[in-house]
């Protein structure tokens, strides 16, 4: 998939800053810190504030476009927007910081039954494991 085929399948408009945001975290192939997206965007927009990069980050998780990845302070492009329920598993590799999703329907099933069980109220849904990718392992 290329980025044009990525941003024309999400049901958001896209508006020219969102386009900069999203490019820099398509272009990233790991998680980016927020100072670096705004290190980034002021490149092209010179007149970029921090209140501005994070208004349109809330917004992007908001509709599940991107990951905040609370474990590393990072941000990384979803790469399932079009099969979310609402859980994912963020499995972020210790070595070279790539992620990899996966959206499993029994485990959205198990962390609703187990919030409701124990009364606890949550928007934030996903899930973050560490460990070594494939690549990662193979070259250990
Ligand atoms: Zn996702
Ligand atoms: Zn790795």
């Amino acid at each position: 998939m290329n980025f044009k085929t990525y941003i024309e399948q999400l049901e958001i408009k896209i508006t020219p800053l969102r386009q900069s945001i999203l490019s820099i975290l398509w272009k990233n192939k790991s998680p980016v810190k927020a100072y670096t997206i705004l290190e980034q965007l002021s490149k092209t927009k010179q007149n970029a504030k921090p209140p501005t990069v994070y208004r349109v980050l809330d917004f992007l998780i908001g509709n599940g476009i991107v990951h905040k990845i609370s474990s590393i302070q990072s941000y990384t492009l979803c790469q399932k927007p079009q099969e979310h329920t609402d859980s994912e598993l963020l499995m972020i590799c210790n070595r070279c910081s790539q992620v990899t999703e996966v959206i499993e329907p029994v485990m959205t099933a198990l962390i609703e039954k187990l919030t409701t069980e124990n009364h606890f109220v949550t928007k934030e849904k996903s899930i973050e494991i560490t460990g070594l990718c494939s690549r990662c392992y193979s070259l250990k």
